[in-house]
């Protein structure tokens, strides 16, 4: 079993090293949700899964790597993302089951989560 774990925080970590270095070293701007990562783990259920998951660590690791790379790094507020127009700002309502952005003011229509990011 400790076998097991030894390799499991083995490849956790290979993982945390080359995913973000291969990010920061292809793109010139990392936008990414500013995310509680803390906050996470401390909601109830299943939080073993979630601190092994490591988000906190990975969001460390993209900035860091971002810095050394000269890649922008920027984390964004989610709250109120969904609503708000990607091309004039208004903020709309809409339930979770519409998929698409139709923007009752500039008629801009695109994916949900496409005008979101
Ligand atoms: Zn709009």
């Amino acid at each position: 079993m400790a076998e097991r774990h030894a390799d499991l925080k083995q490849k956790r970590w290979d993982f945390l090293h080359k995913l973000p270095n291969y990010y920061a070293h292809e793109y010139d701007l990392l936008t990414v949700e500013d995310l509680d990562a803390k906050g996470l783990v401390e909601l109830p259920g299943n939080s073993r899964n979630r601190a092994g998951a490591a988000w906190g660590t990975f969001l460390r690791m993209l900035e860091y790597k971002c810095d050394r790379e000269g890649t922008y790094f920027v984390a964004v507020n989610p709250r109120g993302r969904v609503k708000e127009c990607a091309s004039c700002g208004v903020s709309a309502d809409k339930p979770l089951w519409v998929r698409e952005h139709s923007c009752p003011a500039c008629g801009f229509e695109a994916d949900r989560d496409a005008n979101a990011a």
